[in-house]
């Protein structure tokens, strides 16, 4: 039997959800899924989840997103956000969403043989990581 997904008002109400809101300071709610982000994102090639699969999961309050590589790949280029029609920055919400996962002890960069990952990624996660 497929699973039932529930977008009930609760759902979408997530403490998660509302917990990246208030440390990115950008509405989840606010992307309609139109995928100008995903399409312009230059490392999207080595994310697990596109952008906005991303944001998806956040609305939705699932808190599997801080197990993503994606926030970590992210290098806040910020060329989803002046693509996006709704004016979400992605960039603040993949940050916010990499510190919920260092709070939670969910460590997840890719610095792995079998997982390269660009450059320019490994300077803005540092960056990020850097006091
Ligand atoms: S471009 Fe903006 S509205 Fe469109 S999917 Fe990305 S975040 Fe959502
Ligand atoms: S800020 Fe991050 S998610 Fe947005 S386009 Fe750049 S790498 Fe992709």
């Amino acid at each position: 039997m497929a699973s039932e997904l529930d977008l009930s008002r609760d759902r979408l109400d997530a403490p998660f959800a509302r917990r990246v809101e208030e440390l990115s300071g950008e509405n989840p709610y606010a992307c309609y899924q139109c995928g100008k982000c995903s399409a312009g994102c230059p490392f999207a090639d080595h994310m697990d989840a596109l952008p906005n699969q991303v944001l998806r999961l956040v609305q939705l309050g699932d808190e599997s997103a801080l197990t993503l590589s994606a926030p970590w790949v992210c290098a806040s280029c910020l060329a989803c956000g002046v693509r996006c029609p709704k004016g979400v920055d992605i960039a603040k919400t993949m940050e916010a969403l990499r510190l919920l996962a260092l709070r939670k002890g969910i460590s997840h960069f890719p610095l792995t043989p079998d997982r390269p990952c660009p450059q320019i990624a490994l300077v803005g996660a540092f960056r990020k990581l850097t006091p």
